[in-house]
């Protein structure tokens, strides 16, 4: 129990690696009710609740991070854009759905069956077209596409949802492919709270044990002049990274 605003209230989740960042449980139920739920694409409702019956449906992007993700590429204009580390595909149905007809997502992932668990709501949506879809390691497939240098500085848009120990072996890379004015967002950068909780502190297993490396990542982008830099409090924690040189 703790008290807040005089109220004693019941604390549900102590445990370092709940997913919603917020201090209560309601006001994230409330964001979702009232501005996410009702206006999702039919197809990334459709996605979720297939989604939300898989054993890793933990991995997915929440709705209102989906919901985030489509309006930030159509704010930007995104056409050109890639994806590392795609499960389902809920985060790529949405970035799917906000770019132009002509748009393009090369999308990465080690697992091609859970990507065919998503594709056929991705195709009845019509924009499977738009998805160029690599399976296996992506750290190969980045220094293959390095090797060509009409690649570089070519990419609207790069999400980087996949192997946290690799973030900044990505970094290092797609920060040659992105262009100058374009967005790279990493995900779970706040990586359950964990960030800000003591190295003691009750954490699951896989939480304890990426923390370090989300830490380093952290680290690095703050540092990093080549880039701007905003970290927001969405999903699990995204942070932007604006290439500027
Ligand atoms: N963006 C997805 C969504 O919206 O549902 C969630 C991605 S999930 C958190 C992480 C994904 O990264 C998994 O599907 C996993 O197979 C993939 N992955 C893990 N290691 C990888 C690697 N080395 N290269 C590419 N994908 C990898
Ligand atoms: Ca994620």
């Amino acid at each position: 129990m703790a008290e807040k605003n005089g109220e004693v209230q019941e604390i549900k989740h102590q445990e370092v690696g709940h997913k919603s960042l917020l201090q209560s449980d309601a006001l994230y139920q409330y964001i979702l009710e009232t501005s996410v739920y009702p206006r999702e694409p039919e197809s990334m409702k459709e996605l979720r609740e297939v989604t939300a019956k898989h054993p890793w449906n933990l991995m997915t992007t929440s709705a209102d991070e989906g919901q985030f993700l489509n309006m930030l590429l159509k704010l930007i204009n995104a056409k050109n854009t890639m994806e590392i580390g795609v499960y389902t595909g809920y985060s790529l149905l949405a970035t799917a759905l906000a770019i132009p007809e002509d748009g393009k997502i090369l999308a990465m992932d080690i697992n091609r069956e859970n990507y065919e668990i998503g594709l056929p709501i991705i195709e009845k949506a019509g924009v499977s077209h738009k998805i160029d879809f690599r399976e296996g390691p992506a750290l190969p497939l980045l220094d293959q596409l390095l090797e060509d240098k009409n690649n570089h500085g070519t990419y609207d848009f790069i999400f980087v949802d996949a192997d946290k120990d690799n973030y900044i072996n990505y970094h290092k890379r797609i920060i040659e492919l992105v262009k100058v004015g374009g967005l790279i967002g990493y995900d779970n950068t706040l990586w359950n709270g964990s960030v800000a909780a003591p190295a003691d502190a009750p954490m699951r297993k896989y939480v304890r044990y990426y923390r370090d490396f989300v830490l380093e990542l952290n680290k690095a982008l703050a540092e990093d002049q080549r880039v701007e830099i905003c970290m927001l409090p969405i999903g699990d924690g995204i942070t932007l990274c604006r290439r500027i040189i």
